[in-house]
């Protein structure tokens, strides 16, 4: 059985290549609803909110999401064309765009995917047939686009750093045997460096150099010069395979970043780590570069073998000397401190990553404004990558598979195509407004990798800041339930609900207006700027971030609901004498709220629901932008920030604080909670880049 929207996934699967209708471009609004509009109805708890009105207040983004109250209805009865038809042509369009770019072919738009550069010539083709401008200058020699020059090209093109690194070679084998299979056998850990070696191995156990009840892994004096360590995974471990030192998981015993430290601190030539068998907790899969950047690269090899490959060695190196679980045990008990293989179990490693520049680039155009207003701007803004083959940003269990990203954020991507195309109308037509702002349309790259592109742009600007009314982003608009939207941002101007609320009762919705500026997504690079901010989404669903995310789930009704809604805020943003006036919500100061020094990390936005059980208050690392003093320092994705400088941190409102408070070349004692434990850092914090 189907449900009426999702009829349409038999269309999207035979849509691939659909005869759009005409393409005109949405009415403009004709008139301010009437005085004596009905008033407005009680919500019934339960029940789908009574009518079109605004809520103001906070969203949850991560847990909020409206039900599907969409009635079902047989496939047979389904007239696919009449649907299309009654849905209209801005519908057609969006989903025409919205199933492209969520088709496999795509690749799920990854940077440095090919289907990433085919999206971006999708855009780029239609962004020239809707007879847009060109954004930015040409692209330099070095293959950066730079800030200034005459306006020629679609693209800005910049380069994703610090991304995970990325493994140019590598070879392995034990014993002159044959090489092993990575991916399979061994894979390269995140935290590597670039070095050849070929050593004997000396088994240490769990590598601990002080764990509790004075437990350590070392004798007096152990020098692992000139040979490889293998060490186990976390700490010893009870018959049952659960942690010896801890109530739930495991103590901050088990840091790696202590156990990488302790064999660095005795010349370790390289590193092999091993899942311990048997152990209850804990991840037992081999980890990749992406999910194994432990703190800055090492000047030797770590790599990781499955437990196949670490009973080989041991089995070559000490043969008849027992088990991997038979060695477990005794490093239970702390029966056996290091132990020296032979050379039976000589192993050759070869490792060369690069620091992984991986490709970028925004792609935006222009609908040159009107009249006295023309020099002003409003910015329309939506991420068109997304995570590829899951090789990062997904749960663990979805990684190598496709994820097609209709919803996040093909959605956003079509709308934002379908608004140029009405404003591009609009502006070259009759009823051309006399005065009105012009408007820049970008679709952000590497949004998946921490708000990459949109950080790039504020930080790389065409268009001056402080030109800049507005900027609306569309991030997750594909699933409209109910009518019921979340539109963020609403205290990062002075009045902006008021301003916004006739296009908001004229789109028929409920509207939740929620007042933060911040969150993970695009608009908040411009509300961190200064710049007031809105942002538009339909809410969390189980598909979130999943190879589900197709485009058969979409909502081409609710779509063209919204396309229409921003057509009309972008009118009113436009065309109103005054520019809009910047606030913060959270105690950002009207002076752009920038401090003059910049940490690098990116807050998570969720509620306690994505943290680990027992975790301490402060801040939830979200994402760490290359390059940063966060970065420097070693600050990683899942840190939670608890202290600075000995004085606790209950969240990122209060880091801001501090950071407001400091000077560039400050040293600061941060304290992050990771992997159970507590980890002090010294940050030395680097200036904030100058704004335009
Ligand atoms: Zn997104």
């Amino acid at each position: 059985m189907l449900e009426l929207a999702p009829s349409i996934a038999l269309l999207a699967l035979a849509l691939q290549a659909p005869a759009a209708p005409a393409q005109d471009a949405p009415a403009a609004p004709k008139e301010a609803p009437s005085q004596d509009a009905p008033a407005a109805a009680k919500d019934v708890p339960g029940e789908p909110p009574a009518g079109p009105k605004v809520i103001e207040g906070a969203v949850n983004i991560y847990s909020w999401g409206p039900d599907d109250r969409s009635k079902a209805v047989e496939a047979k009865d389904i007239n696919l064309r009449k649907v299309f038809e009654d849905l209209g042509p801005v519908a057609t369009r969006w989903y025409q765009h919205a199933l492209t770019l969520s088709n496999p072919f795509f690749e799920g738009r990854a940077p440095g995917l090919r289907g990433s550069e085919v999206a971006a010539e999708y855009l780029e083709f239609w962004m020239k047939d809707m007879g847009l401008e060109p954004a930015f200058p040409e692209r330099g020699t070095d293959g950066i686009t730079p800030k200034d020059g005459p306006w020629k090209s679609y693209r800005q093109h910049f380069t994703l750093t610090g991304g995970a690194p990325k493994v140019e070679e590598a070879s392995m084998s034990v014993a002159g045997g044959e090489a092993l299979e990575r991916g399979k056998d061994w894979s390269v850990l995140g935290i590597s460096g670039n070095a050849s070696i070929e050593a004997p191995v000396v088994f240490v156990g769990y590598g601990i150099e002080e764990g509790q009840d004075g437990y350590t892994s070392f004798e007096e004096g152990t020098d692992l010069e000139g040979k490889v360590a293998m060490v186990f995974r976390y700490e010893p471990l009870d018959e049952r395979g659960r942690s010896r030192w801890a109530t739930r998981r495991f103590s901050e015993f088990s840091a790696m970043t202590d156990k990488v430290k302790a064999l660095v601190d005795r010349k370790a030539a390289a590193i092999i780590l091993v899942a311990p068998p048997g152990a209850r907790d804990g991840r037992t899969a081999l980890e990749d570069v992406a999910t194994s950047r432990w703190g800055r690269p090492l000047d030797i090899p770590m790599v990781q073998v499955s437990e196949a490959v670490a009973e080989g060695i041991l089995g070559r190196g000490m043969p008849g000397g027992g088990s991997l679980m038979d060695w477990r045990r005794k490093f239970d008990e702390g029966a056996a401190k290091t132990v020296a293989l032979g050379d039976g179990a000589k192993v050759a490693i070869s490792t060369k990553l690069s620091t992984g520049g991986t490709p970028a680039q925004n792609v935006a155009g222009v609908v040159r404004g009107k009249g006295k207003l023309a020099d002003e701007w409003v910015i329309v803004g939506a991420h068109f990558d997304h995570v590829g083959f899951g090789y990062f940003g997904t749960a663990p269990q979805y990684t190598g598979q496709l994820h097609p990203g209709a919803d996040d954020n093909a959605s956003g991507t079509s709308a934002m195509l379908c608004v140029a195309q009405a404003i591009a109308d609009l502006y070259g037509g009759k009823d051309a407004p006399a005065d009105a702002r012009s408007v820049l349309f970008m679709g952000f790259d590497a949004e998946e990798s921490g708000l990459r592109g949109s950080r790039w742009y504020v930080e790389h600007p065409t268009v001056p800041g402080d030109k800049v009314s507005m900027m609306i982003n569309m991030d997750m608009v594909g699933r409209l339930r109910s009518d019921d939207l979340s539109v963020g941002g609403m205290k990062s101007a002075k009045d902006l609900v008021d301003i916004l609320r006739p296009a908001f009762e004229r789109s028929g919705l409920t509207i939740r207006a929620d007042p933060s500026g911040r969150g993970p997504s695009d608009h908040a690079s411009f509300y961190g700027v200064g710049i007031p901010v809105a942002f538009i989404y339909t809410g969390n669903h189980d598909d979130y971030h999943t190879p589900a995310d197709k485009g058969f789930t979409l909502n081409p009704e609710g779509a063209a609901k919204i396309v229409a809604l921003a057509v009309d805020m972008v009118q009113l943003v436009a065309m109103r004498p005054g520019k809009l006036e910047f606030q913060g919500s959270e105690g950002a100061t009207p002076d752009r709220g920038y401090a003059g020094v910049r940490l690098g990390v990116m807050p998570a936005m969720g509620g306690d629901e994505d943290r680990a059980p027992g975790a301490p208050k402060g801040v939830l690392v979200d994402a760490v932008s290359a390059d940063t003093s966060a970065s420097d320092a070693g600050i990683v994705k899942g840190d939670i920030i608890t202290a600075w400088n000995g004085e606790a941190l209950d969240g990122a409102g209060a880091m801001m604080g501090k950071l407001r408070g400091h000077k560039p070349g400050d040293v600061v004692k941060v304290k992050v909670w990771r992997d159970g434990k507590d980890v002090e850092l010294d940050v030395t914090l680097r200036a904030a880049k100058p704004k335009e």
